[in-house]
């Protein structure tokens, strides 16, 4: 396959743990300004494949590239996530202490560095760039509460706010709406869309209705490897899938 235009390409990654294969072969493509979900059951390798993509794993085998050229197995964690790619894990980290607005703030000071952050004052850019992000993560109304105050829902979105604040090219979202609400699933998959028109975002997900409400490409994993991709509807009728993941 042709690497060219593609914002990640995992060619053939296989890592395996004394012995044990977690990843065996896998290839996955996103494109600039796509939403890929990753589905598949317990083992099959989603968090490794995060791991690889994040330099917190190195693979044994294969090739990650990111934006086309840059060959991310070469790289250290902070070399890899300077380069543009932000990752949201389950549990949400803000500052429970500080204000929404405050979290969004620290965000987008913090690549640049101990002086900027010690003679920070906030410019028009800034204040607009956070607006637009709380705004984006449906949190402009509680710019003034302190984190502390959300619900967990919210919390998720404000750590989805920060990523932003570090302007990602891809976005890395480990089970957001897991422990949400309803209307709180509802909106995840809204605001992620709307994030996806600028951005890839890979969504690794249990729950199929939300899934659904994606609305995007679909890639199975089972045992380190791609079982089947395509859309929801395809891969939910792929009939390996339905022997070896849906069980029926
Ligand atoms: P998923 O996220 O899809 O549930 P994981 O990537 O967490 O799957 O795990 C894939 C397999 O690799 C599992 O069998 C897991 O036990 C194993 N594994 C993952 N990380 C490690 C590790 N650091 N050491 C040993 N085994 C691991």
């Amino acid at each position: 396959t042709d690497r060219t235009g593609t914002m990640l390409y995992l060619d053939g990654v296989s890592v395996a743990f004394d012995g044990f294969k977690a990843l065996n072969k896998l290839s996955i493509i996103v494109y600039p300004a796509e939403m890929l979900a990753i589905i598949g059951p317990n083992g099959a390798g989603k968090t490794t494949m995060m791991d690889i993509i994040t330099g917190k794993t190195r693979p044994d085998d294969g090739e990650v590239f990111f934006d086309g050229r840059t060959d991310l197995t070469r790289l250290d964690e902070a070399a890899i996530a300077n380069l543009g790619i932000g990752r949201k894990f389950q549990k949400p980290t803000v500052f429970e202490s500080q204000t929404v607005w405050d979290n969004l703030e620290m965000a987008l000071r913090k690549p640049r560095g101990i002086f900027a952050t010690l003679f920070y004052t906030a410019s028009d850019t800034d204040t607009a760039r956070i607006t637009e992000i709380l705004d984006t993560v449906r949190l402009l109304g509680r710019k003034d509460h302190l984190a502390a105050d959300l619900s967990h829902g919210q919390k998720q979105w404000l750590e989805i706010g920060m990523l932003l604040a570090q302007d990602p090219k891809l976005l890395l979202v480990d089970e957001p709406v897991a422990g949400m609400t309803d209307s709180e699933t509802v909106e995840t998959a809204k605001l992620l869309k709307e994030i996806a028109k600028t951005r890839s975002v890979v969504v690794v997900e249990h729950d199929m209705s939300f899934v659904r409400d994606l609305g995007s490409r679909v890639t199975c994993l089972a045992e380190g490897s791609v079982l089947a991709e395509g859309s929801l509807d395809q891969v939910s009728a792929n009939p390996v899938v339905i022997e070896r993941y849906l069980g029926r």
